[in-house]
């Protein structure tokens, strides 16, 4: 069997193997993503060659929801430098739910941009160019990643502004503590289309894949953010990207993460590999049952825990 084979025989195996894993519901708490089909299960892989490996739903199209989170962070990292964007936002995990209403002490500033207070700020913090708006960037940006021209679920982005008051709340809470750059309509106007961009799982792929290249899309051959940027962005997957799940996944997979609560999932595999997976139901820390199952799964079967010395 050929390597490229023996990829693709690995995710389907993993697909084989946990398809049936009991447990987890899809998110409903906005309201369209109750819709969504429990059975789906798709598994994708973009090697550093730009080869991209599949298997099952890979390509059913789903909501980015917080897998958008260290896209948009790599982008303000690009355009503002680590020290200012630190002005706003921590890097600190918080030990909480993605939604929690914590703010640090003393300064006010969300603990990182992977939970959505932190993520909000983010997103807000993206400033207008002459010839693009902040919407247009970011949306621009997450389609660089991904290889391909992107665009917003408009169902999804209505189902959620209207029930998102509690992330309207958290955007007045910061905007209270004076860590809110830009009035808080328009921060989670942006915050939730940004969280509404339809992608697949190849597509996540490709965009795990471009972190672990340095930035470096290996699909398209562009250079998306620098390599400085994508250490950072790392860095606060590894510790802050499972939500409150970050450590114990840590622990036990040992790659960069971000989940999100359509049922995305990617790994970065530093110059290796970017790994993505598909499958809505979700256990109550908001990450994925199959996704993390099978992702560790894939770790401890090829050694790719990042602490391992071979
Ligand atoms: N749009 C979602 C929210 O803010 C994203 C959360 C997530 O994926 O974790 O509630």
């Amino acid at each position: 069997m050929s390597a490229s084979d023996a990829v693709t025989d690995s995710l389907n195996r993993m697909r084989a193997e946990f398809r049936d894993l009991p447990g987890g519901r899809p998110a409903d708490y906005i309201p369209q993503l109750g819709l969504a089909d429990p059975d789906a299960f798709g598994l994708a892989l973009v090697s550093m060659d730009g080869h991209c490996y599949s298997a099952g739903e890979a390509d059913v199209p789903f909501t980015i929801q917080s897998v958008s989170k260290p896209f948009i962070y790599a982008l303000a990292l690009s355009l503002l430098g680590l020290d200012e964007v630190s002005r706003w936002v921590g890097a600190e995990p918080s030990g909480d739910a993605f939604n929690a209403i914590s703010l640090e002490p003393g300064t006010g500033r969300p603990a990182n941009a992977m939970v959505n207070a932190g993520a909000i700020v983010t997103t807000a913090l993206i400033p207008d160019a002459p010839d693009e708006p902040a919407f247009e960037r970011i949306l621009h940006c997450l389609g660089r990643f991904a290889g391909r021209e992107l665009e917003v679920d408009e169902e999804v982005f209505t189902s959620e502004a209207t029930t998102g008051d509690r992330n309207r709340a958290l955007a007045y809470l910061i905007r209270a503590t004076g860590t809110m750059p830009v009035d808080p309509v328009l921060a989670v106007d942006r915050y939730f289309r940004q969280c509404a961009v339809r992608v697949t799982a190849l597509d996540l792929a490709t965009m795990a894949a471009t972190l672990a290249y340095g930035g470096f899309n290996p699909v398209t051959r562009e250079q998306v953010v620098s390599a400085e940027v994508t250490s950072r962005v790392l860095a606060v997957m590894a510790t802050c990207g499972m939500y409150d799940g970050s450590g114990e996944w840590l622990l036990r997979i040992g790659l960069p993460a971000k989940s999100g609560v359509s049922g995305g999932l990617i790994a970065v595999g530093p110059a290796r590999f970017g790994l993505a997976t598909y499958s809505p139901p979700l256990d109550t820390a908001g990450n994925s049952v199959r996704g993390q199952a099978a992702l560790r799964a894939l770790s401890e079967r090829y050694g790719l825990h990042l602490m391992l010395n071979p």
